[in-house]
């Protein structure tokens, strides 16, 4: 049969492969050591899995509505004011079924052919297959040389009549870095000049460390409010990824435009996974702390590592959870390095080159320090064989 040319353009999503590839190789009895999936290894807190099981037991298990339970919209913005500073009404919320179907519906909505998406340089892998399938072009700026940090002077030269939007990802995925507020207001003030939108994805926003700071771009004035839509989800911040819920908040037109098409796609996200979303905006949320430091602890050592074996040097990530080590000393592209290491030293990673720089690698160090210690012996021993 042939495939549309929209469908078979588009490339598998390599992070969920590799993290496919490890578990299969786990099951069929082989010892292999996972950093491929950007997923907390921490169950769900307790409370978010009683909510679901009130939920079943009440029988909230119909239709909700296409864009979320009122209660759950009204909850993303008293987070959004609590903790970005940010004041929205529940008409400028949606829920989806994750945050990768809400940037998604973002990108059906706002792209169409001849349209140009920024997407600053290594970049999620999802990102530029979204641009692609709404029919725009993805147009990268490499932030290799400012330490994988978009400056507004970069961002500038890429900017021409048909850009129409701004992929901004602080903490990013896969490097880990934060743009900090001043670059951020003059981006920021480009996106207002030249009157284009930014898409926030702050998905990693309660993963900062040291006295590092998210800032939301959107809570930097009303003139880029207006033109901005901040991206959040449930997942990595309480460790609910198969749960899948996202949200954005943005104008009111572009939610009611994603709303509509969401109601001819998935309609509502599941009313479960919804309960416990609100469970985790509104409930504790100490736990945190404790997970935000075991991170840390793994984010150090794991660089610290890295960096003492030859052919490899890694930048200290300042949020998320991966390093993004450059593997170029070791004489092999991302794809060979990927390759060989899972084959000879059964240690997954993912290929910078879906990321859009091959001479790195990713590792998530969302794993256990007991994973990491032995991932890194094997990954020594592959690099420097005695
Ligand atoms: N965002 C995570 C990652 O980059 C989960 C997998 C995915 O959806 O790409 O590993």
């Amino acid at each position: 049969m042939k495939l549309s040319r929209k469908i078979s353009g588009i490339a598998p999503s390599v992070t969920l492969a590799i993290t496919a590839k490890a578990k299969q190789m786990k099951a069929d009895g082989i010892d292999v050591v996972g950093f491929g999936a950007g997923e907390p290894n921490f169950d769900t807190p307790d409370n978010i899995k009683e909510a679901a099981i009130k939920a079943i037991k009440a029988g909230f298990t119909k239709y909700t509505p296409s864009g979320g339970i009122i209660e759950l919209k009204q909850a993303v913005c008293e987070k959004l004011k609590r903790h970005n500073n940010l004041s929205y009404k529940p008409n400028e919320v949606l829920i989806s079924c994750g945050g990768k179907h809400t940037l998604y519906n973002i990108m059906e909505a706002l792209l169409e052919q001849g349209d140009e998406a920024i997407l600053p340089s290594p970049y999620w892998v999802t990102y530029e297959e979204q641009i692609k399938m709404a029919g725009a072009k993805p147009v990268f700026v490499d932030t290799s040389r400012t330490d994988f940090k978009l400056t507004a002077e970069s961002l500038k030269k890429a900017i021409t009549k048909k850009t129409k939007l701004l992929i901004l990802n602080s903490p990013s995925n896969p490097s880990g870095m934060i743009v900090e507020r001043d670059e951020l207001k003059r981006i920021a003030e480009l996106a207002v000049k030249h009157d284009f939108v930014v898409v926030s994805d702050e998905v990693y926003e309660s993963l900062v460390y040291d006295d590092k700071q998210q800032v939301s771009i959107a809570s930097l004035g009303e003139e880029i409010k207006k033109r901005t839509i901040t991206v959040n989800a449930v997942s990595k911040t309480y460790s609910m990824t198969g749960w899948r819920i996202g949200y954005c908040a943005g104008p009111a037109d572009v939610i009611k435009g994603m709303d509509n098409l969401q109601s001819h796609s998935t309609s509502n996200p599941c009313s479960i996974a919804q309960k416990a979303a609100l469970e985790a905006l509104n409930g504790p949320q100490d736990f945190m702390k404790g997970w935000l430091k075991s991170f840390d602890e793994r984010r150090r050592y794991m660089v610290e590592r890295l960096n003492r074996i030859k052919g490899i040097s890694c930048i200290m990530p300042e949020g998320a959870f991966y390093a993004f080590p450059d593997i170029s000393g070791t004489g092999m592209r991302s794809m060979e390095f990927t390759e060989r290491l899972l084959d000879e030293a059964k240690v997954a990673v993912v290929p910078g080159k879906d990321f859009g720089a091959d001479g790195n690698v990713r590792l998530s160090y969302a794993c256990s320090m007991e994973n990491i210690k032995k991932g890194l012996d094997r990954i020594e021993k592959f690099c420097n064989p005695l």
